[in-house]
């Protein structure tokens, strides 16, 4: 584990007033333990089944962020507990959340994943599908989850203006969401955008809340 990048990335997240997700996947309760010792609360896992695992061997405050690619069948597992969703990336996933969150009298905070990468192996909504889930939200009122904001992922290259260019659209799409009469706005004010090797470019384009693992937990071993 890094500290000093760990408070190098707080004081940068402080700066733009940004959120900072330790992405702690793959790594032991105990090095989230010692984050949460030095004051962190903010945890991202990708898998549902890790995330069951760890967040009963922990204190009960952690905010749990359920980051990677979400199966429906997965949603009832961390319903009672999870802190925000980020990867809503399909209508039929939302109501799925919508019914598990209702089975335990809770609101979840979600976020709408977009794809904005130009590679096609990411998941996300298209413009289209942004348009079912704000339809269906308008028109049905589900009561059990709370549109939080929007989050997305840049395409893995080195190629520092396609990443910008990707974050810049994500921007521009959540900004014309929020702006959107059928949102309510004093909820819908989260951009997820940003990982270990882009989250300053992300910063620079307006993200609040930056998703980094790598750089403060180390390299994964899989
Ligand atoms: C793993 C992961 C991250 C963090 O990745 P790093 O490059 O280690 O910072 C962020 N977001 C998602 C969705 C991830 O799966």
């Amino acid at each position: 584990m890094d500290l000093n990048n760990y408070h190098r990335i707080m004081e940068q997240c402080k700066d733009a007033k940004a959120t900072l997700v330790a992405v702690s996947k793959t790594k032991p309760v105990e090095d989230i333990k010692a984050l949460y010792d030095a004051g962190h609360r903010d945890f991202g896992e990708n898998k549902v089944q890790e995330m069951e695992d760890k967040q009963p061997q922990l204190p009960e405050d952690i905010h749990w962020h359920a980051i990677g690619h979400l199966q429906r069948n997965k949603v009832k597992y961390l319903a009672s507990y999870v802190h925000l969703i980020h990867s809503i990336d399909s209508l039929k996933l939302l109501k799925e959340v919508n019914k598990r969150a209702g089975n335990e009298d809770r609101k979840v905070r979600v976020l709408l994943q977009m794809h904005i990468a130009e590679e096609s192996s990411k998941f996300g909504l298209d413009n289209q599908e942004l348009e079912d889930v704000m339809n269906y939200c308008e028109s049905e009122n589900p009561e059990h989850f709370e549109l939080a904001g929007m989050m997305g992922m840049a395409t893995f290259t080195d190629d520092h203006q396609q990443v910008e260019r990707e974050f810049k659209g994500l921007r521009k799409l959540f900004e014309d969401c929020r702006a959107d009469e059928r949102t309510n706005k004093d909820r819908f004010t989260t951009l997820s955008m940003g990982m270990s090797g882009d989250y300053e470019i992300a910063l620079a384009c307006g993200s609040n809340m930056i998703r980094v693992g790598s750089l403060i937990f180390g390299e994964r071993n899989y």
